[in-house]
């Protein structure tokens, strides 16, 4: 009985409550946001076009280990030819955006703005060295979670980016020399999404998935990444896969890369990300996520290009680089521009064969 009373009267408190904050809501003047609309002026100066495409940059290891550095100049990047490729990107007017603003529409751009997607596959450890003193995280200002930190005081950029790990890999070891295991992983997961970063699967052993035999056998690929990274953040989700080597599973295995379940955990991606070779479609473009090479193997899922962040800046004889990806998108006028208005998507008129009106809330604008 006298618990009875505590619940009532706790239940009474919580409704007093209730009724206080609507009140206070009530009182509150509605607020007039003037809505900001480009004029025809600046429509023709700054030329936006929602409808172009948007580098989705690939990279592995970031550092400055020669022997690294010698080993693989595709796929290892020193820290000046990281920065380097940042400053490129900033002084061409492209900002980063999350994966996810990029793939569901949501992306909130200046006009004239141009987004990109950063992307780091493997868990190296030198995409987040870190150490704990004193409870708190001491981060190498050389590893990519350091640089990236400085990008965002440098240039003002909310920083984001999406890591994709493999099961014995969440920034515990080098590709090349293998370190003692780390001892933080967990605080460094949860500084990364404490500041805007992002964690997706690249399969517990890196397969290579056209070789996969069964669902079983994909969805335990899949599924240890996901039983893994829930040790440490069990209300993460994570909504996005990259593909080990950039190749994906037979068609008949297709279904389960997308969705599926494995020891009680189930899980759902909204894409699968490659390897190389173009910026990829707008998520406004009736293509976007769309590859006859894949569809030619009877696949349907959402897949998207990536561009590799590597080589030189200078060096343009590699069609999928950082800076082949700035002269598609800037100098040959292929790229997405924003309109600076979340909820209209701008494109010229000749575009008006590529527009896919499926988002709900959006005006389509061309002009
Ligand atoms: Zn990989």
């Amino acid at each position: 009985m006298k618990k009875y009373g505590i619940v009532v009267l706790c239940f009474l408190m919580l409704l007093s409550a209730c009724s206080k904050k609507k009140e206070k809501e009530e009182v509150k003047e509605p607020e007039v946001v003037e809505r900001f609309v480009l004029s025809d002026e600046q429509y023709q100066q700054i030329q936006p076009n929602e409808l172009g495409r948007v580098p989705v940059l690939m990279y592995h290891r970031v550092t400055s280990d020669k022997e690294a550095l010698a080993m693989d100049s595709l796929y290892t990047v020193s820290p000046e030819t990281f920065m380097t490729h940042m400053q490129m990107l900033y002084d061409h007017g492209f900002v980063p955006v999350s994966l996810d603003d990029y793939v569901q529409g949501t992306m909130d751009l200046e006009a004239g703005k141009r987004p990109f997607v950063m992307t780091f596959d493997d868990g190296n450890r030198d995409n987040f060295q870190a150490s704990l003193k004193d409870g708190q995280l001491e981060i190498d200002p050389e590893c990519a979670i350091g640089l990236m930190e400085q990008c965002r005081e440098l240039y003002g950029w909310n920083m984001q980016a999406t890591f994709f790990l493999n099961e014995d890999d969440f920034f515990e070891y080098n590709q090349y020399k293998f370190d003692q295991r780390e001892t933080c992983i967990k605080e460094k997961l949860e500084w990364l999404v404490d500041h805007g970063y992002h964690l997706g699967n690249h399969t517990a052993t890196h397969v290579y998935l056209p070789d996969i035999q069964s669902d079983e056998q994909l969805k335990g690929e899949i599924g240890r990444v996901e039983k893994r990274l829930k040790e440490y953040l069990p209300d993460y989700t994570m909504k996005y896969i990259a593909l080990p080597f950039g190749s994906s599973v037979p068609a008949s295995y297709e279904k389960s890369l997308f969705d599926g379940e494995y020891e009680g955990i189930s899980y759902h991606y909204e894409a699968a990300l490659e390897v190389g070779w173009m910026p990829e479609r707008s998520p406004y473009h009736v293509y976007f996520g769309e590859h006859d090479y894949q569809m030619e193997k009877g696949r349907t899922g959402t897949y998207l290009m990536r561009t590799r962040g590597w080589t030189t800046p200078d060096s343009k004889q590699e069609p999928w680089d950082v800076a082949y990806a700035i002269e598609y998108c800037v100098d040959q006028g292929n790229g997405y521009v924003s309109d600076g208005m979340k909820d209209r998507v701008s494109y010229p008129q000749d575009w008006e064969d590529s527009i896919s009106k499926t988002k709900e809330g959006m005006e389509y604008y061309p002009y």
